[in-house]
């Protein structure tokens, strides 16, 4: 997805490791970037290219993401990673990708005309910058509640599993709620299916990219 030329040193940490250091120099720690559809939530079904940030504050049980391996790649190297694919969207997941300084990249993906979206876990306030800069804003909360400073969020995006419970949804801070059962087994299923009889303004959202095998 890029050339090798367009990279620094490939390093990867001991698990577990922490977030990166905040960087003021247009580098990002970049786990991988790759060209698949949308698999989740109201972007359902859309051509997106997704830039992962490495490292995580978190550590989710259920977490199937390998985010601590890392390429340190400047904004430029991002970008011309980025434009090898035909999306019109972008999304800057991670990991957590709030953990690293993000605006410089977003800005730039902005101006070559992409449109943005950022998948973020909710525990780390955002700069303000960056409600210029990026569109679409999906907070899937691990921790509750959602942190201070999102001046808007798109979706929020709960895993349903089995300590989840209704209670934690702060539906008020988005447009629209997902509930997304835990790697579909059938009792989170049902258990979210049970949740929406109660709540029939929130949504049911799956991972259609692991139904089709895809990236
Ligand atoms: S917040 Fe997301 S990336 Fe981090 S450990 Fe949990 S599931 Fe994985």
């Amino acid at each position: 997805m890029h050339s090798p030329s367009d990279t620094q040193n490939e390093t990867a940490p001991p698990f577990p490791d922490t977030l990166a250091p905040w960087r003021d120099d247009g580098v990002l720690h970049v786990n991988e970037i790759f060209y698949s559809i949308e698999g989740e939530g109201g972007r359902i079904g859309e051509p997106t290219t997704f830039v992962r940030l490495a490292h995580c504050n978190l550590r989710c049980a259920f977490c199937d993401t390998r985010f601590q391996h890392f390429r340190l790649m400047s904004v430029a190297a991002i970008r011309a990673a980025v434009r090898e694919h035909p999306a019109r969207w972008v999304c800057i997941t991670g990991g957590e990708p709030l953990g690293q300084h993000i605006a410089p990249l977003a800005r730039q993906l902005l101006q070559c005309g992409y449109r943005l979206h950022i998948e973020t876990n909710g525990t780390i306030s955002p700069p303000a910058e960056l409600f210029e800069l990026i569109e679409y804003w999906t907070v899937s909360p691990k921790r509750y509640p959602v942190a201070s400073g999102y001046r808007r969020i798109t979706e929020l995006k709960y895993v349903v599993g089995e300590c989840f419970s209704a209670a934690h949804v702060q539906a008020e801070l988005a447009e629209r709620v997902y509930l997304q059962p835990e790697s579909l087994q059938p009792r989170y299923v049902d258990k979210a299916l049970r949740i929406l009889r109660l709540h029939p303004d929130w949504r049911l959202s799956c991972r259609l990219h692991q139904l089709l095998d895809l990236p």
